[in-house]
């Protein structure tokens, strides 16, 4: 059946997967949300004896209905290849009474690679099949870990070319050197002097510009975006939900048919929202626990029915958790609104006047499948201590922020129900806050010290996405200034 894609905000806006992918976001501002979310074809049974690469081809062809099977298994095929450093590609780990699906063995070793490595793929080839000729212009402003998988993501590959702004003191010195290094003549790394609303204001200015606009395409350019409301990176996401159930299966620690819980550390809640897909999917899921860290937006909206952004926004050792917009939570507005995209319209202008809205009581109702936690500072860093005291496993901060809410949920529900927590990012990404969390030793250490202290206390290799940055020459070294970002596009195109 052909699912197609319409605005949370404009139902009579109606096109194909690969349209949806094209375009990000519809042109009043709304997400593209499915016709109907399909339900699974296969049984957990049938799946739990496929490999990563054949679950996934099982779920997206069930979205992207106008791919061929063919493009479909060709884009999986080069996104999930030998850029991740197991062939299982995101393997389950059983520390403590829980299991932790490790999204983070991609390039760059967070789990933006799960869907980054696949929407360059789904991008060109959505462009061939819509007769697209212009060369695609990736523009992304970014606080650290979406510009470096992007980066990698779009790297080499043909008919597109990439261009990452950063704010030029306001990411890690890790972060910054993964992306100065980059590699691929189609990419291109800038800093801008000022923080990241200025980054991601001066990319929205860029894309709203119409005269610019048009002098690419006369130029043989057009925009793309590449950010986390693309459906070409949610779809991606839906599938390791459906891959952890099959080996949970498949290693005989559920039966067929069995509930699972799962815990998600939250930012701009895509990750979330592809669970809950995969739950109306037919994906044996009872609750969804939403994590937060001390930017509770998320947690006090479960709470309440309140969702308001008017709060102070809190600098956190989960930075890619520090959101108190998140994009993706209009499209679970959207369903419980039961697919009325007027009443969702309403609520996002509320949002973007006031910075507040409220959902009606019906609404909430059906928000009942998730629980909402959040994690302090300290208890982030107290739970990563005690897990790696008790079991010898290393989690990153994000992770912990999640681990941490588990712990609360089962306190408060009393809930035994077998559970997957998502760990988003290599503990080797975040080095120092986790060793920090460990012991205060450390503290005097350099980053790349710690790296080696890490290795060994976890008893893991230090992944190669941390050994070639060691060494790796700075091949970008542009900066401006945030009113130029304009200018710096044209430049690096060459437009006329
Ligand atoms: C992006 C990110 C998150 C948040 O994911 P959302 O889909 O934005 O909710 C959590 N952890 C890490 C490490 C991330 O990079």
């Amino acid at each position: 059946m052909e699912v197609l894609y319409s605005s949370t905000r404009n139902n009579e806006i109606q096109v194909t997967a690969s349209k949806a992918i094209l375009q990000g976001i519809s042109k009043d501002g709304g997400l593209f949300v499915p016709s109907s979310i399909p339900t699974l074809e296969k049984s957990m049974k049938e799946l739990s004896g496929m490999t990563y690469q054949e679950v996934a081809y099982e779920v997206m062809k069930l979205y992207l209905t106008d791919f061929t099977e063919e493009e479909l298994k060709q884009c999986i095929e080069r996104a999930y290849d030998s850029k991740f450093d197991t062939e299982i590609i995101a393997p389950l780990v059983s520390a403590d009474g829980a299991y932790y699906l490790e999204l983070f063995h991609g390039a760059t070793i967070a789990f933006k690679d799960m869907a980054l490595s696949i929407l360059p793929h789904l991008m060109t080839t959505a462009a061939k099949k819509n007769n697209v000729t212009n060369e695609i212009v990736i523009l992304t402003a970014t606080s650290g870990d979406t510009g470096k998988a992007a980066l990698a993501g779009f790297a080499g590959v043909e008919g597109t070319k990439i261009i990452v702004f950063y704010p030029k003191n306001g990411v890690s010195p890790i972060q910054e050197k993964q992306m100065v290094t980059q590699k691929g003549d189609n990419t291109y790394v800038v800093g801008i002097h000022g923080n990241f609303d200025d980054a991601q204001t001066g990319v929205k200015n860029i894309f709203a510009d119409k005269v610019l606009e048009e002098r690419m395409g006369e130029q043989g350019y057009q925009f793309s975006s590449a950010n986390s409301i693309n459906i070409g990176r949610l779809v991606p996401q839906i599938v390791y939900y459906i891959y952890a159930y099959a080996r949970l299966l498949a290693e005989e620690e559920i039966t067929e048919g069995e509930k699972i819980n799962v815990v998600v550390p939250t930012g701009n809640f895509g990750n979330i929202l592809a669970a809950f897909y995969a739950k109306n999917m037919g994906l044996p899921i009872d609750k969804l626990i939403c994590a937060s860290n001390d930017n509770k937006v998320l947690y006090d909206f479960f709470q309440t029915g309140v969702y308001d952004r008017n709060r102070e926004f809190m600098l956190t050792s989960s930075p890619s958790m520090d959101i108190l917009i998140s994009s993706n939570l209009e499209r679970l507005i959207y369903r419980v609104a039961g697919n009325d995209s007027g009443r969702t319209a309403q609520l996002m202008k509320a949002l973007g006047g006031e910075g507040k809205y409220e959902v009606t009581a019906d609404m909430k109702e059906l928000l009942a499948d998730f629980y909402g936690g959040y994690a302090s500072e300290k208890e982030t860093a107290d739970m990563i201590k005690a897990l790696y005291e008790k079991t010898g496993y290393v989690i990153d901060t994000h992770t912990a922020v999640a681990a941490c809410v588990y712990e609360k949920y089962k306190e408060d529900k009393k809930d035994e129900t077998k559970t997957v927590i998502a760990s988003t990012a290599s503990p080797f990404k975040f080095t120092r806050s986790v060793m920090d969390a460990i012991d205060e030793k450390y503290d005097s250490m350099s980053d790349f010290e710690l790296v080696d202290e890490l290795s060994a206390l976890a008893n893991v290799a230090v992944p190669e996405a941390i050994e070639e940055i060691k060494s790796a020459p700075v091949l970008h070294d542009h900066v401006c200034g945030n009113d130029e970002m304009q200018k710096t596009v044209e430049a690096f195109l060459k437009l006329k």
